[in-house]
């Protein structure tokens, strides 16, 4: 019987046996009982491995297509570290947007993971992505949609400039996920998660995951992760996989919401412009992202940067915060980060689940502030 990726995703790490427990046990040790020469077969050491985040990146991995390997780290940030020093290593230039998460913009320009050389363009400007790859080796760092403009990039054009160039295309595919987006399918050899935001879903964890089809790869990270020490708290593990088991039905929601915002933004006289990739507008969109873009989008304020502070904080319902993807209804202007490069009026909005009267109605009472 061949099942969805739905029902793989809430049954994973399940046993049927009787009286066992229904979901993977939450294992807190930091070391395994053993003698002698170690069994490659039973666990040794809790910064090597945790039963807890194997059913993490068994539920991971199948979110993201058959044959795939998951591999689990603390934050998203580790997540991206890991994966740029394993892929820098004899590819020694990193690729990168200039409008990405500024946070994985900071830390390729701090670490330079592998020693490579950072080039940041603007990823929609093909000719100058293939002219900063140049004849490569090097990986090409992708983030679409991007945080916080929700530029989308297409993939598959990118993975065959990357090709051309004897790159890599790695995808961080935060803001979609793998159930609304397949980086993998479109010729990448990674996708990069932070589980922080929608994957987990709840605010209440913070975790990083590297997916990829080749064994060889994921071994890498595991090896990396090892030594970095750069690992997932057990708790943590068993936090974000109780939030990702419900995915699907949190993100159609957060989806719909996101959506009806935006078009509620559209028309409304003090917004300048709304930033939401729609599906039905756009022929990259639709092929890359048929099911929809996610819950986060943003929209720029006509007026100062004082008038959109107001706007933030009049909300009752949705929450000031920062970060996205949790089941609350959020928003921040972006530009409050210093290193952040968002226009000043710019708001960034995570639709949550609540109603989408609810969100409307929060919305028009705080842009009467
Ligand atoms: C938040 C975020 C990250 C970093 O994740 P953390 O879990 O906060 O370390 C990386 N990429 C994108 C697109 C993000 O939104």
């Amino acid at each position: 019987m061949e099942l969805s990726t739905e029902s793989q995703l809430i049954h994973a790490g399940t046993e049927r046996t009787p009286g066992a427990p229904f979901g993977p046990p939450l294992v807190p040790t930091s070391t395994y009982v053993s003698q002698g020469a170690p069994n490659p077969a039973l666990p040794q050491y809790g910064r090597n491995t945790n039963v807890g985040w194997e059913a993490l990146e068994d539920a991971l991995a199948v979110l993201e297509g058959p044959g795939c390997h998951a591999v689990a780290f603390p934050s998203g940030q580790a997540a991206s570290m890991a994966t740029m020093a394993v892929l820098a290593d004899g590819r020694p230039r990193v690729v990168m947007p200039d409008d990405c998460y500024y946070k994985t913009r900071d830390m390729a320009h701090r670490v330079r993971p592998g020693g490579a050389e950072i080039v940041t363009v603007d990823l929609l400007d093909y000719d100058a992505v293939a002219a900063a790859l140049g004849a490569g080796p090097a990986v090409l760092w992708a983030e679409t949609p991007a945080n916080p403009l929700l530029r989308v990039a297409d993939l598959a054009r990118l993975a065959g400039i990357a090709g051309d160039a004897n790159s890599l295309l790695v995808v961080d595919n935060t803001v979609a996920t793998a159930f609304l987006q397949k980086p993998l399918d479109f010729g990448a050899v990674a996708s990069v998660y932070s589980l922080t935001k929608s994957l987990s879903g709840h605010s209440d964890v913070l975790g990083g995951a590297f997916v990829t089809r080749s064994p060889q790869l994921a071994d890498a990270l595991r090896s990396w992760r090892s030594t970095s020490g750069a690992v997932l708290g057990p708790f943590e593990g068993w936090l974000a996989l109780r939030g990702l088991r419900t995915l699907p039905l949190r993100l159609a929601r957060q989806c719909e919401n996101a959506l009806a915002v935006a078009e509620f933004l559209d028309t409304h006289p003090r917004v300048a412009s709304v930033h939401y990739p729609r599906t039905y507008d756009d022929p990259l969109v639709k092929s890359q992202l048929p099911h929809g873009a996610g819950g986060l989008l943003a929209f720029q304020l006509e007026g100062s940067v004082a008038e959109a502070d107001a706007v933030v904080a009049a909300a009752r319902l949705i929450v000031p915060s920062t970060s996205f993807g949790g089941i609350k209804s959020a928003w921040e202007r972006r530009d409050r980060w210093a290193a952040e490069t968002a226009p000043s009026t710019l708001i960034r909005l995570s639709a949550g689940i609540e109603p989408r009267e609810d969100i409307i109605a929060d919305l028009a009472q705080a842009l009467r502030a």
